[in-house]
C-alpha cells in the first residue's frame, strides 16, 4: 500500500472550533427546517444579514453551499441538470451547480453531516451589490417553494458614493422590515437588530484583524487558509459565536508571528490573489506555491467580509453603507486605488487574477487592469484562466506552467 503524501500545509489549531461553527450552522438549519422550530430566511453572501438575525431568522447562504460543491469536485457534474433546464453554462457556476444539485437531490451536506437536502426557505432576501445572478438564483428556488423573494438592488460601478446611494439603500433595507415581519409572525426589535449589528461588526474588525496579520515577514498564513477560516464570518456574523471564533484564531496567529512561523517554509515571494478561488483546486494551489516558496498574503475575495462600517447607532444607514462601499460594487478607479493599498500594506511582488469563466463581476482583468496596475506599480502580474466551480474550463497544467515561469521571472527580477 501507498504510504499517504503529507501535506507541507500547516494545519491551524483553531481549525477544530472552525468546524464545530460550521457543523452546528447546519445542524441548527437542518433541525428548524425539519421541525418548524424557526422560521429560515437565505440569504446572499453580502446581503443583510444582521436584518434577518435581529428580527429571529436562522440564515443559509447558497453560495457558502456552492463553495462546498466546489470544493468537493461536485460542481462540475451537477451543473449540467441546471444547463438542460434552460440555465447557461456561462452563468455563475454557483448558480447552476447549486440548483443543479438540487435537482439531482445531491448535496455535500450529506457526507459532512449526514444532512439530506438544504434547509427549506420561509423567505430568500437577496442584494444585486454583488451581481444580478444571485436575484435569478433566489427568484428559481421562490417558484420552487413558493415563497417569497424580496431583496435590495444596489447602484452599481460607483466612484465617490453619495449621500442619496446610502439613503436610497438605506430605505430599501428598511422596507424588507414588513414583509419579513409577515413571514416571522413577529414584531420588529431595534434593540435585538442593534444587538445582531453590533456583533457583525466586532465580527468585521476581529476578521480584518486576522487577514491584516498576513503583513508579517514571514506572514502566518495564506490566502488558501483564509479561504477556509472565513467560513463564520459568511455564515455566522452577528453571532457571538462568530466574535469568539476570530478571537480565537487572533491569538493563533499573533502566536505565530511571535515564534516567526511562516505558513511556507523559508518564504520568499509574496503574492496578491484577485478574482475568486478555484474552489476544487485549493489544495494543490496551495502545495504548488509552498513548493515556490511563494506565500499569497492577501486577496479581494477574502476581504469581501469586512463590514466594519456597521454602527449600532445607525443600524440601516450603517448596513447601507457597509454593503455598498464593497470593492464588488465599486469603479475601476477604485479598485485600482484599493489594490494599490493592499500593496502598501502587504507588501507583495506580484499579483495574480484569476479569469473565472462564469463570474464576470469577480474578474477584474477584462478591462487592461492588470496591465494599468503593473505600470503604476512596477510589479508584474499573471492571469489564470479558470472558473469558482466549473472545473472544465481550467487547465491544471496550464495553471502550474504558468504560475512556475511568473515565478521564475520574480526570481529573474
Ligand atoms: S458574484 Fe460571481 S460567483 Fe458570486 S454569485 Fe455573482 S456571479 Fe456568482
Amino acid at each position: 500500500m501507498l504510504a499517504k503524501k503529507e501535506s507541507p500545509r500547516k494545519e491551524i489549531a483553531a481549525t477544530k472550533t472552525l468546524k464545530k461553527i460550521m457543523a452546528n450552522h447546519f445542524y441548527d438549519l437542518d433541525e428548524a427546517a425539519r421541525t418548524g422550530s424557526k422560521k429560515i430566511a437565505w440569504c446572499t453572501s453580502v446581503g443583510p444579514a444582521e436584518l434577518l438575525r435581529g428580527m429571529g431568522f436562522l440564515v443559509y447562504f447558497p453560495e457558502n453551499h456552492g463553495a462546498m460543491l466546489g470544493a468537493t469536485r461536485m460542481a462540475t457534474e451537477l451543473i449540467p441538470h441546471a444547463n438542460a433546464i434552460g440555465y447557461s453554462p456561462d452563468i455563475c457556476s454557483y448558480l447552476t451547480s447549486d440548483i443543479g444539485s438540487y435537482l439531482a437531490k445531491k448535496t455535500p451536506l450529506t457526507k459532512a453531516y449526514n444532512i439530506k437536502s438544504v434547509p427549506r426557505p420561509d423567505v430568500l432576501v437577496f442584494n444585486t451589490n454583488q451581481c444580478r445572478d444571485v436575484q435569478d438564483w433566489f427568484s428559481w428556488y421562490g417558484r420552487e417553494f413558493g415563497v417569497p423573494v424580496i431583496g435590495v438592488h444596489t447602484h452599481r460601478d460607483i466612484g465617490q458614493i453619495r449621500d442619496y446611494q446610502i439613503k436610497d439603500i438605506a430605505k430599501q433595507i428598511e422596507d424588507l422590515v414588513p414583509p419579513l415581519e409577515e413571514v416571522s409572525g413577529q414584531k420588529f426589535d431595534m434593540d435585538r437588530f442593534r444587538e445582531a449589528v453590533e456583533l457583525s461588526r466586532q465580527c468585521s474588525v476581529l476578521w480584518r484583524t486576522c487577514l491584516e496579520t498576513a503583513a508579517a515577514i514571514p506572514s502566518p498564513w495564506t490566502f488558501f487558509d483564509h479561504t477556509i477560516h472565513m467560513g463564520p464570518a459568511v455564515v455566522a456574523r452577528g453571532t457571538k459565536e462568530a466574535v469568539d471564533y476570530y478571537e480565537l484564531l487572533l491569538e493563533e496567529l499573533n502566536q505565530r508571528i511571535e515564534s516567526g512561523i511562516a505558513a511556507v517554509e523559508g518564504e520568499k515571494y509574496r503574492l496578491y490573489w484577485e478574482g475568486m478561488p478555484i474552489w476544487g483546486k485549493l489544495r494543490p494551489l496551495s502545495e504548488l506555491f509552498i513548493s515556490l516558496k511563494t506565500c499569497i498574503v492577501a486577496s479581494t475575495y477574502c476581504n469581501s467580509w469586512i463590514f466594519d462600517q456597521l454602527d449600532p447607532e445607525e443600524p440601516f444607514e450603517s448596513m447601507a453603507r457597509a454593503y455598498t462601499e464593497l470593492f464588488i460594487v465599486r469603479d475601476e478607479a477604485y479598485k485600482e486605488q484599493y489594490i494599490k493599498n493592499c500593496h502598501e500594506f502587504f507588501k507583495f511582488h506580484g499579483i495574480i487574477f484569476h479569469d473565472a469563466k462564469t463570474c464576470p463581476n469577480n474578474s477584474n482583468n477584462r478591462y487592461g487592469m492588470p496591465e494599468r496596475l503593473s505600470k503604476k506599480m512596477g510589479i508584474p502580474t499573471l492571469t489564470i484562466n479558470g472558473d469558482l466551480n466549473d472545473l472544465r474550463c481550467y487547465s491544471e497544467e496550464q495553471a502550474k506552467t504558468n504560475v512556475e515561469a511568473f515565478i521564475e521571472q520574480l526570481e529573474e527580477n
